[in-house]
């Protein structure tokens, strides 16, 4: 292996995900949300795994994001949950992506420009009404100004209200209250839209942690992202079932024995007791090592953790090993070594962050395998 290290995308584990959550989430229909590059695991060749395996369609964050998808030949069902703005609806509407709405404003200029297309004979543009309902993001305020967008959905020829969507702040919190007060907010709004006539077309609004925790957050359709990459939304909620995808691996470049009381790395926030075998890892903050790893973190090797001595550097991590090591020693920073296996909420929990930051921060930058696809006979 010629690489300073790698990651393998694990395609049978992205299939068991995707399997187990659709049966946790019954009829409702699974948006695959592959946004942030598939979360760091390569958007176009997990979304076409993730739709094999029976994903409905998938969610994105932005324009440029989808028509990548588009242009690596991704078809089927795919929505910007993110502002399109209006210089990109010729672009959308060609290429039959669903966009968000997120207010009257912005449906006005989404609608501008969406009658040029219509009236070249394209189909009207495809509208998801994005309603805050506790998030205070994106979206219009159900009890306030949901109206202008509403009544441009209710009559315009030149958009198709395809669908309704909110998004959950605390569906990963043990307690169920503000997701069950934003839900309700929700039903409130839909209820209303029913009551004078309107349509609002598919209903969404659980990401993981709301679908596979809360049974009536369900509604048409679910947007999963963390959980197809086979982690919970917080280091503190387990899913049994759940496999992880995503593996990052080195090679040792160095090994060497320190005399006592040696500083390791820069600061020398960490000095050698006795004398101490130390490895080199070729990876480090600018690969997607969090620096508050330094002193804190482990790598596997041989089997067993061995600690990170002193800071992660830009790009070399020194490890602590029990006994001589060998330049070329396989080390595992995420994923199966031996009996034991390092996860991305651990390493969340060393970083003070969330597993979605760690999965993202090794994204792009390391050179990536993806082992397991249907096509190479993986089961
Ligand atoms: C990222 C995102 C999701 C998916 O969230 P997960 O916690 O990864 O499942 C769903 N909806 C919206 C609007 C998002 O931005």
């Amino acid at each position: 292996m010629r690489d300073r290290g790698w990651i393998e995308i694990d395609h049978r584990a992205l299939r068991h995900n995707v399997k187990l959550i659709r049966r946790t989430i019954g009829a409702s229909r699974l948006l695959a949300v592959v946004k942030a590059d598939g979360y760091g695991h390569g958007a176009g060749e997990v979304a076409r795994t993730l739709l094999a395996a029976g994903a409905y369609g998938l969610a994105v964050a932005s324009v440029e994001e989808a028509l990548a998808l588009r242009e690596a030949g991704i078809e089927g069902f795919l929505l910007v949950m993110g502002y399109t703005p209006r210089e990109a609806v010729a672009d959308v509407m060609a290429r039959g992506i669903s966009v968000a709405l997120l207010d009257g404003d912005h449906g006005r200029e989404l609608e501008e420009a969406a009658r040029v297309q219509v009236e070249e004979g394209s189909p009207p543009l495809a509208v998801h009404l994005k309603v805050d309902t506790g998030m205070s993001r994106l979206g219009v305020l159900p009890e306030g100004t949901a109206g202008e967008a509403v009544a441009l959905l209710a009559s315009s020829p030149y958009l198709k209200w395809e669908g309704t969507f909110t998004h959950l702040a605390r569906a990963d919190e043990a307690d169920p209250g503000p997701t069950n007060h934003q839900l309700h907010r929700f039903q409130a709004f839909l209820q209303s839209l029913r009551q004078r006539g309107l349509h609002p077309g598919l209903i969404h609004a659980a990401n993981t942690g709301a679908a596979l925790r809360f049974q009536k957050a369900r509604f048409d359709a679910v947007r999963v992202g963390i959980g197809l990459y086979g982690y919970m939304p917080s280091p503190d909620l387990f899913h049994p079932g759940l496999k992880p995808v995503m593996a990052v691996k080195s090679r040792l470049v160095q090994v060497k024995k320190l005399p006592p009381g040696t500083p390791v790395s820069y600061g020398g926030t960490y000095v050698t007791q006795g004398e101490e075998w130390v490895g080199v890892v070729p990876l480090g903050y600018a690969e997607g090592i969090p620096r508050l790893l330094s002193n804190r973190g482990a790598f596997l090797w041989r089997g067993q953790r061995v600690p990170i001595r002193g800071r992660v550097c830009m790009n070399l991590t020194v490890v602590g090993l029990p006994q001589e090591g060998r330049r070329g020693d396989e080390v595992v920073l995420l994923g199966k070594q031996g009996e034991d296996v390092l996860h991305a909420w651990e390493w969340a929990s060393w970083a003070e962050t969330i597993p979605y930051e760690i999965l993202t921060g090794f994204g792009g930058r390391l050179p990536r395998y993806h082992v397991g696809k249907e096509e190479e006979g993986g089961s």
